[in-house]
């Protein structure tokens, strides 16, 4: 590799976001810049996020710089390798290793000469994504609904706040149904319940009638206990977030049954990882397993790379992918094409991400 170049910004959000974990207005990101030796430049970007909130501008750009000291000089004959080596030496900042692998296999597809989808399969050429929304008062959560709907998305995402006042959430659940009643509905706890609050929680969204598709990450981060728990109240399938970041984890939700998905992002995981981790729950529930990619707040550099990530392997149920649309615009332009709740490739895609700034 000859040369790590590695930018600190801050974008804006258009609107704050919020969910259990707290309220967002601006994110703290990392781009990186990687030149191969033999050619080809790749980008990648680390974002700060509620859920990972060690991980500061500061602490990835320093994480990131110190792998392109690390791997200065040396040839990139196999990712995986390099990957491998990433995570043993700055495991501690997931974002950063997962934007540096990004920008690794934008830079190796420029050098193919094929887009980076193509590297993860080709499987298809658009996505019909998912669109989430703040935890707000019910009145200005089903406004939303009702404006995503009429403008196509079929998949709503609803944050919800288990530590709020009882009944908050089953007014924002039926406020969203009433203004959106043909909306898949799933919902994002962000770790705010607990076992009995949810199957409370559940009892009466059944009794109005409500139905939801799942529930992603109800519990306190890798509480096993709760979810084992939870394998009592059945009737929605619960999926990991924040409690699924590496194959161990995945492994130790599938022998227990714990869980019946996975949302898998980059910032957590990068791709080769968030592969394994895939390639975890599909075997483990033989092709049943709900499987869900997503973002923290990119921009269209780091979007990109779950973008093409998803395009290239073509086995989700869910894209959750839409913080180009939490952001303010930013400079940068290319890497998908987006059509309200639809992302595709360009028809004549650049090789790699096809990014430019
Ligand atoms: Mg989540």
């Amino acid at each position: 590799m000859a040369r790590t170049d590695v930018r600190r910004v801050r974008w804006a959000l258009g609107t704050p976001f919020v969910t259990a974990l707290g309220l967002k207005s601006h994110s703290d990101n990392v781009v990186v810049r990687v030149s191969l030796a033999g050619g080809g430049i790749g980008l990648g970007e680390a974002s700060s996020s509620l859920a990972m909130p060690g991980q500061t501008g500061l602490g990835m750009a320093a994480a990131i710089r110190r792998l392109g000291r690390r791997f200065q000089g040396r040839d990139l004959r196999d990712i995986e390798q390099w990957v491998a080596e990433a995570w043993a030496a700055e495991g501690a900042w997931p974002t950063a290793v997962g934007a540096f692998e990004s920008a690794l296999w934008d830079a190796l597809a420029q050098r193919e000469g094929v887009p980076l989808c193509d590297l993860w399969g080709g499987a298809c050429r658009e996505l019909e994504t998912v669109l989430s929304l703040s935890v707000l008062s019910p009145a200005h959560m089903g406004q939303r609904a009702r404006r995503a709907t009429r403008l196509g998305w079929r998949f709503l995402k609803l944050k919800l706040n288990g530590r709020d006042r009882q009944s908050q959430d089953r007014d924002r659940l039926r406020a969203v149904h009433r203004a959106a009643p043909r909306a898949r509905i799933l919902l994002d706890l962000n770790q705010s319940y607990t076992p009995e609050g949810l199957a409370d929680f559940l009892h009466q969204a059944k009794g109005d009638g409500i139905p939801i598709e799942l529930i992603e990450e109800p519990f306190a981060k890798r509480d096993w206990a709760a979810l084992k728990e939870a394998k009592k109240i059945g009737g929605v399938p619960l999926l990991g977030d924040e409690t699924i970041q590496n194959v161990d984890d995945a492994r130790r939700a599938c022998r227990g049954s714990l869980l019946r998905g996975v949302n898998v992002k980059l910032a957590k995981s990068g791709l080769l990882r968030s592969r394994a981790i895939l390639d975890i729950f599909d075997r483990a529930l033989k092709g049943r397993a709900l499987l869900m990619v997503g973002c923290m707040a990119e921009s269209r550099v780091g979007l990109a790379a779950a973008v093409h990530f998803a395009l290239g392997l073509g086995m989700f149920d869910y894209v959750d992918l839409d913080s180009d649309l939490i952001l303010s615009p930013t400079c940068v332009r290319g890497g998908y094409e987006r059509d309200g709740a639809w992302i595709r490739l360009p028809k004549n895609p650049s090789p790699g991400l096809g990014l430019h700034q």
